[in-house]
C-alpha cells in the first residue's frame, strides 16, 4: 500500500533521515522503534507530506507521491495521522472537530456523515460527549477524539506518533485500546510508540532505526526475544 525507497530528508545540511527502504502492505501493522531524535516522526510526517524530501520515492497504492503537482490534500484523507499533542480546534465541539474534514473537505452529505461519526464516538466510549468542548475534556478523551476525527475521513493508513505520550499514565491504556481495536479490523498502521509491552502486541513487524537508518526490520517476537543488532540490544534494555 505505501511504498518507500530510498527515501532521504535533510534539514539544512544535515541528513535526518537516510536511505529509508520500507514498503507497508495493506492490513499490516508496522511499529517504528528507535531512540529519540533518530527521525521516527520525520518520517511519519515525509509519509503525510508535511516535509519535502530530499532524495528517494514515496508510492501510494502505486502512486508516486514525490513528484511535482502531486495533490497531497487528497492524500492526507487517505492517510490519516494523528499526533502527540492532541490538535483539536479548541472553539469547537467535539462532533463539530470531526465533521469539518467530511464535511468541508470531502464534501460528504451530513446526515451520513453524522451516523459514521457517532458509531465511531459509540466505538471509543465517548458519544455521551459529543457536545463538549475540547477544554472539558481529559487528556486521553481527547486523544481518542482526534483518533475518531481521522477516521471519520475513511482513510486507507492511519499514521501515529506517539499518541500516548503526553498521557497521564491511567490514561494511556484507553487510548492504546482504541488502537488495538483498529488492528483487529485490520486496519493498515504505522505506529511510532514508546510503550514496548503495546509494541509487542500490535505489531506485525518492528522496524528499528537509528541515527536516522533503518538497523533491523523483524517479527516483534524476534525483535524482544533476540535483536540482530547491537543499537537494539541497547535500545531495549533501557526498557527493562
Ligand atoms: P523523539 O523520539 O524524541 O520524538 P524522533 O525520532 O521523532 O525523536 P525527529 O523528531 O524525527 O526524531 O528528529 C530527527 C532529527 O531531526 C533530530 O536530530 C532533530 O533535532 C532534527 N529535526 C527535527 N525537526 C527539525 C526541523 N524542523 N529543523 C531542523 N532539524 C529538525
Ligand atoms: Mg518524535
Amino acid at each position: 500500500l505505501l511504498e518507500i525507497q530510498g527515501l532521504r530528508k535533510d534539514y539544512g545540511t544535515t541528513t535526518v533521515l537516510n536511505d529509508i527502504n520500507l514498503t507497508i502492505h495493506k492490513g499490516e501493522v508496522v511499529v517504528i522503534l528507535g531512540p529519540s531524535g533518530c527521525g521516527k516522526s520525520t518520517l511519519l510526517r515525509c509519509l503525510n507530506g508535511l516535509e519535502a524530501i530530499q532524495g528517494g520515492e514515496i508510492r501510494f497504492a502505486g502512486k508516486n507521491l514525490t513528484g511535482k503537482n502531486v495533490h497531497w490534500q487528497e492524500y492526507r484523507q487517505k492517510i490519516g495521522m494523528v499526533f502527540q499533542n492532541y490538535d483539536l480546534f479548541p472553539h469547537m465541539s467535539v462532533i463539530e472537530n470531526i465533521l469539518l474534514g467530511p464535511l468541508q473537505v470531502q464534501k460528504r452529505p451530513k446526515k451520513e456523515v453524522l451516523e459514521q461519526a457517532q458509531q465511531l464516538l459509540e466505538r471509543v466510549g465517548l458519544l455521551n460527549r459529543k457536545d463538549a468542548y475540547p477544554r472539558e475534556l481529559s487528556g486521553g478523551q481527547k486523544q481518542r477524539i482526534a483518533i475518531v476525527r481521522a477516521l471519520c475521513m475513511n482513510p486507507e493508513i492511519m499514521l501515529f506518533d506517539e499518541v500516548t505520550a503526553a498521557l497521564d499514565p491511567e490514561m494511556v491504556r484507553e487510548v492504546l485500546d482504541v488502537i488495538l481495536g483498529l488492528a483487529k479490523q485490520g486496519m493498515t498502521m504505522v505506529i511510532v510508540t514508546h510503550e514496548m509491552g503495546f509494541a509487542q502486541a500490535v505489531a506485525d513487524r518492528i522496524v528499528f532505526i537509528d541515527a536516522g537508518n533503518i538497523c533491523e526490520i523483524a517479527k516483534p517476537a524476534e525483535f524482544f526475544s533476540k535483536p540482530k543488532s547491537e543499537r537494539a540490544q541497547q535500545f531495549l534494555n533501557i526498557f527493562q
